[in-house]
């Protein structure tokens, strides 16, 4: 607002109906010609409009305009507006309707950005919470499965155990494998080194006829995995279970160094 755009000032008060009838004569024609006060009163207006929805108005507009002009002339009413104490108040109340427009509108854009933020936070956190749950039914899902799954084999009626000793590329490594025809294999290792960047470890059911893949191994930082393998029912009895170092995958018959081997008990 610059003293050569004054009425710019105007916009407020006249979006909050305060002007009297000359001045809000005056200001529509300027209105009409400048595009700087319609947009500042079009934004006014939008504003006026969300505070009038968001509190209620009993009060009616020209009853309000005469308190609110005979609480800025000091008179006891709009009717005495006489002499030069009116007319200063005039000249400052469109500032004044300004500032309180400005004032009620910062009010209420920051409540509404506090509320805002506030649910924003509140549904990220549901949204956390609900994924957090998610996984967990998930997982526990998982292990309960998979707990089932290696109690079922350890409860099997044709259960065998077969112990694997540690070969020369890891002669501290050792293994257990419970396996049974019908429900599969739980396999448990330890002391087995980090495989190499491309490589993974892959079980093998050495059968007379051919080594069947059980499946891949993938041991923590200190060496140890558990792994269920469901094997093939048909498989021919194993001579040896064995565990190699293979390429990334794995691959359909073993072709790296062999770290574990054992054979059944002869149980089996
Ligand atoms: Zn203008």
């Amino acid at each position: 607002m610059t003293s050569t755009h004054d009425e710019l000032a105007l916009a407020a008060a006249y979006v909050l109906g305060a002007l009297d009838s000359d001045d809000r004569r005056t200001f529509e024609s300027h209105l009409a010609q400048c595009p700087v006060c319609r947009d500042e009163v079009s934004s006014l207006q939008r504003a006026a409009d969300a505070l009038a929805r968001s509190v209620p108005q009993r009060t009616p507009r020209p009853e309000l305009r005469a308190r609110v002009l005979s609480a800025v002339t000091g008179s006891g009413s709009p009717e005495k507006r006489e002499g030069s104490t009116p007319a200063v108040a005039a000249s400052w109340l469109p500032w004044a309707a300004a500032f309180v427009l400005a004032a009620g509108l910062g009010g209420y854009a920051w409540h509404l950005q506090g509320r805002v933020s506030t649910l924003e936070a509140r549904l990220d956190d549901a949204e956390r919470r609900a994924f957090a749950a998610e996984r967990s039914t998930i997982e526990a899902r998982q292990t309960a499965g998979e707990a089932q799954t290696a109690l079922a084999v350890l409860a099997a009626p044709d259960l065998a155990r077969i112990d694997l000793a540690g070969q020369r590329p890891a002669p501290g490594a050792t293994a257990r494998a419970l396996w049974s025809r019908q429900r599969g294999m739980v396999f448990t290792a330890t002391g087995l080194p980090v495989a190499p960047a491309g490589r993974v470890y892959q079980v093998w059911v050495v059968t007379a006829q051919a080594p069947v893949s059980a499946g891949l191994l993938t041991p923590g930082p200190s060496g140890g995995a558990t792994a269920f393998f469901q094997t093939p029912t048909d498989i021919a009895a194993p001579v040896a279970v064995a565990v190699t170092l293979e390429p990334a995958g794995g691959v359909p018959a073993p072709t790296g160094e062999m770290y574990l081997v054992g054979k059944p008990s002869p149980t089996l």
